[in-house]
């Protein structure tokens, strides 16, 4: 028998996990956070400890336990590939930069991370770093590390607003600048290698940990900063969708103006939906809400599925992958 979709409850990241979190997650997505300075919500996740999980409280890891490839589909294997967050930088976030799966593999024995960033929110001014300026090699770049703040002069800022789209390979450099709200898709790692923390100290003056040796392996000098351009795909009266990303690892479509859309399943793989305004999953028979911000599991094996709603995202892993 086919599946439902699963409206996911997240974990949280928050308080000295993520000293650069904020609330905003509440106050705009109504969101059950933990902490007043609450960085992450993990909506689809299966890391250890970081589960989320569906009303019932069962996380995502036992739900696969239980439907096995009717959930994740007949060509993904776990681990599950794939981790979906929304981010609430209230402060800049540390610059940073993730290994390839080669390296992580040798250094790490873990997956390698590749993201990428839907702005949700931006306050007027807001940016990212994305890469480091033309000019500097990586001996450079240590030199200007070692100096603390030094560093900033060799950092690409991108300006970004509301519905804006980043895709960061590995061996990116990257932050998430103040005042942002995003939604993060990357391979399912947290594997980081922290460069830089604007100098910020805890109560006790202590810095967060560095890992400049590894940062500086794994940095790429030849990522060019750019937006992405959505490709059109189906205009019609159930509404507009484009692809907004297709990459070595997961797939991004936009599903806008959704007035009765089919939502295209596939047996070989599971889905992540995620409503950024109030929607409606039309079922046989049922309706379940999705609220902004809320995200499903869709089962590879799913019943059919209409959308309502104004604006969602919806993520899929290229086949293959979790072996
Ligand atoms: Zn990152």
């Amino acid at each position: 028998m086919s599946l439902k979709p699963i409206v996911m409850t997240p974990a949280y990241r928050y308080g000295a996990m993520t000293p650069w979190g904020g609330d905003t997650l509440k106050t705009v997505y109504g969101k059950d956070i933990p902490d007043e300075r609450t960085g992450e919500a993990l909506e689809f996740s299966a890391l250890p400890g970081l589960n989320s999980t569906d009303a019932e409280g069962r996380t995502l890891t036992e739900l696969i336990a239980q439907h096995g490839a009717a959930l994740l589909g007949t060509q993904i294997h776990e681990p599950v590939p794939l981790l979906l967050k929304l981010i609430d930088a209230r402060q800049n976030l540390s610059v940073q930069v993730h290994p390839n799966d080669e390296y992580a593999a040798k250094a790490e024995h873990k997956f390698g991370k590749t993201e990428a960033w839907f702005i949700l929110h931006a306050e007027p001014g807001a940016k990212l770093v994305y890469g480091i300026r033309p000019g500097y090699d990586l001996a450079a770049l240590r030199a200007l590390c070692e100096r603390g703040a030094a560093v900033e002069e060799a950092l690409n800022f991108l300006p970004v607003k509301a519905g804006d789209a980043v895709y960061i390979p590995a061996g990116t450099v990257h932050a998430i600048g103040a005042g942002i709200v995003l939604y993060e898709i990357q391979q399912s790692s947290n594997v980081t290698y922290r460069f830089y923390d604007w100098d910020r100290k805890d109560k006790y003056g202590r810095g967060r940990e560095l890992h400049l040796d590894k940062a500086l392996d794994v940095t790429r000098l030849d990522v060019e900063p750019q937006l992405i351009e959505a490709e059109l795909v189906g205009l019609n009266a159930q509404g507009t969708f484009e692809r907004v990303l297709n990459t070595e690892y997961f797939v991004v479509d936009r599903l806008t103006r959704c007035a009765d859309m089919q939502l295209i399943t596939d047996l070989r793989r599971f889905g992540i939906l995620t409503a950024l305004e109030d929607g409606v999953m039309e079922l046989p028979g049922e309706g379940i809400p999705l609220k902004a911000g809320q995200t499903a599991a869709i089962p590879a094996d799913c019943v059919p599925v209409r959308l309502r709603g104004e604006r969602f995202l919806y993520a899929y892993p290229q086949l293959g992958l979790g072996k």
